[in-house]
């Protein structure tokens, strides 16, 4: 959605958040490779071979059931995304095999681009609600159109003066200071499929996982688009991830 701000700039509202696929390198094959070097030595690059990977779904399967993670290090993929700082603050705790690069908010300004919450975004504590199992249901339409005004106000407020201050000449990193945690920014992540398995089980809640996680509805939705990359770069790691209770290995 788009709003004019009180000082005649458009600023953008939304609950989309975008997680592109930019690059990716191994693939299941790289995961039998590196496991089969233990016992094959210089014969394990025979292994590095796509069209084989299909008759070691049983060791791949294995190798996840035993949490033996390192083969399945040997591989990378980089997404685009753009999100929330909420949402950032959130992804960077994932410190282990994640690479990072974020635009800056000292060297650039930062567009006016805010989250909101779709009508379906459950938001409200349901009566048995707990701290670390937390759970929500859906507020009434009119509590959904009071929640996203209000949120329209007060980012229209910080925005506007946010503006202000850069154009009275003070400096970008002073100026963003009030700014709200729903404002968008664009990070490169990079990752190899052991961190994102790790990743994975914690940022997407799963009834039947072995570890029960409840993430922030918002870091899942991303979680969720990144799972669906995974599966289709790494079929026979994901099936074994899925098939294993979404342990990291
Ligand atoms: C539902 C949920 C609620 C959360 N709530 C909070 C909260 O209220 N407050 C809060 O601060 N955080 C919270 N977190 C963040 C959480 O504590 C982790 O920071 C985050 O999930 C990243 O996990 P990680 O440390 O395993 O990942 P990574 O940093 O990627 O680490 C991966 C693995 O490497 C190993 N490792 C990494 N660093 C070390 C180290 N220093 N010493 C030993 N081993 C290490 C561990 O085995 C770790 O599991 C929450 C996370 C979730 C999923």
């Amino acid at each position: 959605m788009k709003f004019k701000l009180p000082n005649g700039q458009e600023a953008i509202f939304t609950s989309e958040i975008t997680v592109e696929p930019i690059q990716h390198m191994g693939g299941d094959h790289m995961v039998v490779a590196a496991a089969r070097v233990s016992v094959s030595g210089t014969e394990a690059v025979s292994f590095a071979d796509p069209s084989k990977v299909e008759e070691s779904a049983g060791l791949i399967n294995y190798l996840m059931k035993q949490r033996h993670g390192t083969p399945f290090e040997h591989g990378g993929i980089t997404f685009f995304v753009n999100a929330p700082i909420f949402v950032w603050r959130e992804w960077h705790r994932h410190r282990v095999g994640f690479s990072y690069n974020e635009e800056s908010g000292r060297y650039k300004q930062l567009e006016p681009k805010f989250w909101i919450p779709a009508s379906t975004r459950k938001m409200v504590p349901t009566e048995n609600y707990k701290a670390a199992r937390p759970t929500f249901q859906a507020g009434t339409p009119e509590e959904h159109v009071w929640i996203v005004n209000d949120i329209i106000d007060s980012c229209s407020d910080a925005y506007t003066r946010y503006q202000e201050r850069l154009d009275r000449g003070y400096a970008k990193e002073v100026a963003r200071v009030t700014l709200p945690l729903n404002i968008f920014s664009s990070c490169w992540v990079t990752c190899n499929p052991r961190s994102l398995m790790a990743y994975l089980s914690l940022r997407t809640h799963d009834a039947a996982a072995q570890f029960v996680s409840y993430p922030q509805a918002e870091i899942e939705e991303a979680a969720r688009i990144v799972e669906k990359i995974f599966k289709e770069y790494w079929p026979i790691t994901y099936a074994a991830f899925v098939k294993n209770g979404r342990v990291g290995p």
